[in-house]
């Protein structure tokens, strides 16, 4: 093989009306350019992601990998068939291909079912003497022997934060309408890099700035401690994601906080018990949602949280209720979903058992469409819910209220800048974006992510570890 190129599609919202380019411009992609460093190092290889530039589709690439998401599959499909019909040998892996594998198969020559670190491998190696299989499910799980990931391929230029990073894969929980347990199946769903490897890996970053895409940063609290504690000194800010019990479980969101989280993720998804209890949220329930505000607030945190509309608990309040409680309890920005049954996922099993899925369009697969029947909302009462939740939450009024939410004046400035900088200036990101100056923002973003305060020395936690137990 002489030549071999990685394609991250356009997702379909990327190329709508809703685009929000700043939003596509974000992060790199991280799991092509992982699997990229597997190939052998003369072979000629591009990497190229749909929506940050427009595709090359006359070269002539031997070995095409394509990465399909629910919302790229349409898109992935038709790049897979025009480069088998070029006499390229294509291979398509990812979230939407495990989930439906059979689907996938007529436009690839090979599949990936499940996280490809090990299967890739096998299947160079297969590629090589000429005899590659039709599909490779994952079964062995462990970033043991994880390469260095091919960063030389990722125009950094082109991304706000070219330095993201995994340390982790999958998750220890099982939201019944998350896409991990099914892309997991046949082996561990949650299990995470060495500690050393992950630091030598955050010291290859240039930069002060990191964005831990992990599903839950935490999920491993020893590893989580570890990696900490070895990051305290490196100068670093970063960003993550976790659950609401690990922030209130014990020190560990401290220690993360030492070594330089600003702001965090979580996965509030709903107010109602009775909702959590449904989608399997367990790891929710009973938790105190005001007291993990106060205790991120208090370590100079900034929040994004997220929320599912459309569960069967939900009401027509649900909406004002929710941004509400948002803004009061000081959310710098709020990510909301209609809920959405992915196809292998334990939610879409029920709803097509109940005769629930009113489309299998998956272009509308964007949590933003509503592509199921919901109990005690119509569809159009969930659909106008949600874009009223979005723009309330960011108006002016709600945005000056929820960033007057915290202790310290530094922070309510903070949030101010963070929330007004990521909603309220579209058109100067786009233009940023247009004259490919994304890197010039970077300090700017650092500069609001900076510490609030100094988070103090180790020591007894105190009651603040009872929390929620
Ligand atoms: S906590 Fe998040 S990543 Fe984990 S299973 Fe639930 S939704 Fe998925």
């Amino acid at each position: 093989m002489k030549r071999a190129k990685f394609i991250l599609p356009a997702l379909t919202e990327a190329t709508s009306p809703y685009w929000r380019p700043i939003k596509y411009s974000l992060f790199p992609p991280l799991g092509l350019a992982t699997l990229a460093a597997y190939l052998d190092p003369e072979v000629e290889v591009s990497l190229q992601d749909e929506h940050v530039e427009r595709l090359e589709l006359d070269d002539e690439p031997d070995l095409v990998v394509i990465q399909v998401y629910i919302t790229n599959a349409y898109r992935a499909y038709e790049l897979a068939d025009h480069y088998r019909a070029r006499g390229a040998y294509v291979a398509l892996g990812g979230l939407h291909v495990t989930s439906l594998p059979d689907e996938a198969a007529p436009h690839a020559d090979t599949i990936f079912l499940g996280p490809g670190e090990h299967t890739f491998p096998q299947f160079l190696r297969d590629f090589a003497n000429g005899s590659p299989q039709k599909r490779y499910a994952s079964s062995v799980r462990t970033l043991e022997e994880l390469l260095p990931i091919r960063r030389d391929l990722i125009q950094r230029h082109r991304y706000l934060v070219p330095n993201s990073i995994v340390v982790s894969r999958g998750c220890p929980h099982h939201c019944t309408f998350c896409y991990k347990d099914g892309f997991f199946e046949g082996g561990r769903s949650f299990y995470t890099q060495r500690v050393d490897a992950a630091l030598s890996e955050i010291a290859r970053l240039p930069g002060r700035h990191l964005y831990f895409l992990d599903d839950h940063l935490f999920g491993n609290p020893r590893f989580a401690r570890e990696l900490f504690r070895g990051m305290r000194g490196m100068g670093r800010i970063f960003q993550g994601a976790a659950t609401v019990d690990s922030i209130l479980r014990d020190d560990v969101v401290e220690e993360a906080a030492r070594a330089g989280l600003r702001s965090l993720f979580v996965g509030f998804e709903t107010l109602s018990a009775t909702a959590l209890q449904g989608a399997g949220k367990r790891q929710n329930l009973g938790r105190s949602y005001r007291e993990v505000a106060r205790r991120l607030d208090s370590l100079g945190i900034m929040i994004n949280g997220s929320f599912v509309f459309g569960l069967d608990d939900d009401d027509r309040d649900v909406f004002q209720r929710t941004v509400d409680w948002g803004v009061s309890s000081g959310l710098t920005t709020a990510t909301f979903h209609i809920l959405t049954p992915y196809p292998g996922t334990a939610l879409f099993a029920e709803m097509e058992a109940q005769n629930r899925v009113a489309t299998r369009d998956w272009d509308l697969y964007d949590t933003r469409h509503v592509v199921y029947h919901p109990t005690s909302l119509t569809p159009e009462e969930l659909k106008r819910g949600y874009d009223w939740a979005y723009e309330a939450f960011y108006r002016w009024s709600a945005i000056f209220k929820a960033s007057s939410a915290h202790e310290s004046l530094k922070h309510c400035v903070k949030h101010f800048c963070y929330s007004t900088g990521w909603k309220k200036f579209e058109s100067a990101w786009d233009f940023v974006i247009r004259v490919k100056q994304l890197a010039q923002m970077r300090p700017m973003l650092e500069a609001i992510l900076s510490p609030v305060k100094a988070v103090g020395p180790i020591g007894p936690i105190g009651p603040i570890g009872q929390i929620g137990r």
